[in-house]
Formats: structure tokens, sequence, C-alpha cells
């Protein structure tokens, strides 16, 4: 039997560039995610944390670095083949269609999906479940959603892949506490299913909290890791991101 700790990670990313033209966003970054872990990666604005996404996730180029899923080099995937190996992003600023039903758009996010009918409607009622306030909206277009409803509609969208793992791009952004707290009660909802999570967040608190290991990102480059309990205490943490 493979112990967990021999186990490969369900993600690994090793020395990692994104360039824009003559910008380099990020320098030689690596992180893992094992099956079933939370792990947060926490920095300001700009550090370069949407970009390392967005490379994991075949929407930028990896430069000389590598992003393996499940074992797999997915270096030579299309960023569309992702959902169905069981890697799903929830972008940054949701991206949800707006001028498609909340129904729609959670229908839209089974498209890697082969199921029989019956198991994506057990599917779509476990997200209505989640997200009570999805349902009672059902029928409304996207676009006409609060921030805090989108947001919930950009989870529950990447949850109708049956994702192994989530990439969440700043699910508190712009929201206030109380939604941010049903977001983040979700999240949690999800994490307890055990899908594995990697959280980008600037609210590096709430972000630390939930997670179980943390990667700080600074200038483009990780700077620091380790287990989100101690990087919470860390005074150069608390410093920077805690207040
Ligand atoms: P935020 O929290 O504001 O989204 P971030 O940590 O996710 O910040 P990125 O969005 O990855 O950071 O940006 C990293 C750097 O790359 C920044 O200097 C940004 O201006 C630059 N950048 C990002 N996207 C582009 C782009 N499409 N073209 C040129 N430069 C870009």
């Amino acid at each position: 039997m493979i112990s967990a700790s021999t186990a490969p990670p369900l993600l690994s990313v090793r020395d990692v560039d994104v360039h824009y033209g003559q910008i380099c966003a990020v320098r030689a970054a690596s992180l893992e995610v094992a099956a079933g872990e939370v792990v947060t990666l926490i920095g300001a604005n700009g550090a370069g944390k949407s970009s390392l996404i967005n490379a994991i996730c075949r929407l930028r180029d990896c430069g000389r670095g590598h992003v393996a899923f499940r074992g797999s080099d997915i270096g030579a995937r299309r960023a569309d083949e992702l959902p169905g190996l069981g890697l799903v992003q929830v972008p940054e600023g949701r991206r949800v269609f707006g001028r498609l039903t909340v129904m729609e758009n959670l229908r839209l996010g089974a498209f890697c999906r082969t199921a029989p009918r019956k198991e994506l409607e057990a599917e779509l009622d476990a997200v209505l479940t989640l997200f009570p306030r999805l349902a009672e909206r059902r029928e409304q277009a996207a676009g006409t959603l609060s921030g805090g409803e989108q947001q919930m509609l950009a989870i529950g969208r990447g949850l109708m892949a049956r994702p192994a793992m989530l990439l969440l791009d700043e699910p508190s952004m712009g929201l206030a506490p109380r939604i941010i707290d049903v977001i983040y009660g979700a999240i949690a909802a999800i994490a307890a299913r055990g899908v594995s999570l990697l959280i980008v967040e600037q609210n590096a608190f709430l972000a630390l909290e939930l997670a179980q290991r943390a990667y700080v990102m600074e200038a483009g480059a990780i700077t620091l890791s380790g287990p989100a309990a101690a990087l919470m205490d860390d005074e150069r943490i608390r410093a920077a991101y805690l207040g």
C-alpha cells in the first residue's frame, strides 16, 4: 500500500515562468497540492498569483516549467481539456455568462461530462442545495445577479464538472463580509467532501484559516511556504498581510 506521504501530489508545479512580452510576472514558481488538501497562495496585488494559476490551467505558457496533474504532465493539454481530467478553475472576477440564466450557466459547467442525465440532475440539486440563493434565482440572467451570487454561480459551475481539484482565484474579491462568510462556508463544505483546493487570496486571514498549507508570493516568486497555522503566526506575514 502506498502511504499518504509517498503518494505523488495531485498537482505538481515545477519552475514555472510567465512572461508578458519583456515583463517577467512569475519566476521559477514551484508548488504542490496533495489529494484532499486545501492550500492557499497569498500575496499582494500584482504579485503574480493569477498569472501562475493561468499557467497551471494552460491559459498562459509555463516557460521552462512543468505542471503535472494526477502524475501526468499536462503541458501538451489545451485549457478546455483540463476539466475533463478533474482540474477546474473558478476565475478571478467570476466570468459567468451574463446573458444566460443561472441554470444554463450551471449546465455549461458540465460540458466535459458524458454522465447520464439523472446524474447531472443530481449534481445540479447538490449545487442548488449548497447555494439556496441560486435556486431562488434559477431562471434569472446571470448578469443581473449580485457579485456574491455570481461568485456562488462561478463556484457552482465549477462543481458541475465534478472536479478532483478546484483552483479558486480571489473568491472573496469585492464582496461584503457577510457574503464572504457564506462563500467561505461553502468552500469549507466543498473541502469536506474531499475536493482538493488551491485558493488564491489577497484576504490572507480568511484563506490561512481554512487552508492546511500556504505559499506566499512576492514580485513573481514564491518566497515562503509552510503550514498555514505557522504562517499565520509568522511576524513577516502578520506585518505584510494581516495588519
Ligand atoms: P491581483 O491580485 O491584482 O490579481 P496577482 O498577484 O494575481 O494580482 P497578476 O495579475 O498575475 O498578479 O499580475 C502579475 C504582474 O503581471 C503584474 O505586474 C501585472 O501588471 C502583470 N500582468 C498581468 N496580466 C498582464 C497582461 N495581460 N499583460 C501585461 N502584464 C500583465
